[in-house]
């Protein structure tokens, strides 16, 4: 399997915290890769640091493709085939549905983007029922599909999700985790932060827990549902 993005011995400082302690994972083609853990672990500064939005890392390196990509720009990384769906979604309020599918391709000059619009309101037939209404006014759930419909049309080479989850309700979160899996089968890799580690780990191929800062554990999904310490701290009542 070809490895698509190396992330080496990372660390990270927000000033005088030191948030990313030696971070080292890697997603192969064809993989979903989930990285669990709890609040204020450093998943999302983990991601952050892939994708180039809050500046210069401390050490460490971060390849794609075989290509360094740290110290490179958000748009360059963008470019080079990695997409990001932020926690907390950030789409575009005022904008109706497909404006906000429109900004996802933007930045491409092929001519696959029409494919790319029918495949995510294949995916999403809510969003092509709602394609002219501001994204503002959509639900929870439709505003996570838009957010992954709208990395989609980027035709990403890996795409990034930070907690998909977040505040939606479990039949909602049952929907998008099965959206996630058919991307993948589609054909794109996937590195997945969740703090939901029960329904990540029950569609990725492999896991990685982080606390404070450090990988503390990693192996396939399969045995890390296994592991009695996954189970005590981070698979509870679900
Ligand atoms: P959550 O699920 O709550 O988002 P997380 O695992 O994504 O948690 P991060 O947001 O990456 O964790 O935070 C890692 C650490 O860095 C935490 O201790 C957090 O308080 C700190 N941190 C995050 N953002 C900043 C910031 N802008 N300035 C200073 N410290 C920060």
């Amino acid at each position: 399997m070809t490895k698509l993005l190396e992330v080496k011995d990372l660390n990270f400082h927000y000033g005088e915290i030191h948030a990313l302690k030696g971070i080292s994972l890697d997603v192969y083609e064809g993989e979903i890769v989930t990285l669990i853990g709890g609040n204020g672990a450093g998943k999302t500064t983990t991601l952050r640091s892939i994708s180039g939005l809050i500046g210069n890392i401390t050490s460490g390196e971060i390849r794609f493709m075989g290509e360094r990509i740290d110290g490179l720009k958000p748009h360059k990384i963008a470019s080079l085939g990695i997409a990001q769906c932020l926690e907390g979604r950030h789409i575009f309020g005022n904008l109706t549905v497909r404006e906000n599918l429109d900004m996802g391709s933007y930045l491409r000059k092929d001519s696959k983007v029409k494919e790319d619009l029918d495949y995510v309101y294949n995916l999403f037939p809510r969003l092509l029922e709602r394609e002219k209404q501001r994204a503002g006014t959509l639900s929870g759930g439709e505003q996570q599909m838009l957010a992954v419909g709208r990395a989609l049309m980027q035709r990403p080479k890996l795409i990034m999700m930070d907690e998909p989850s977040l505040g939606l309700a479990p039949i909602i979160i049952q929907g998008i985790f099965e959206i996630i899996k058919q991307i993948n089968k589609d054909g794109t890799p996937v590195l997945l932060v969740e703090q939901n580690s029960h329904a990540a780990l029950q569609i990725a191929d492999r896991g990685y827990v982080i606390e404070t800062g450090e990988i503390v554990l990693k192996d396939s999904a399969q045995n890390l549902m296994r592991n009695e310490k996954i189970k005590d701290s981070y698979l509870g009542a679900s």
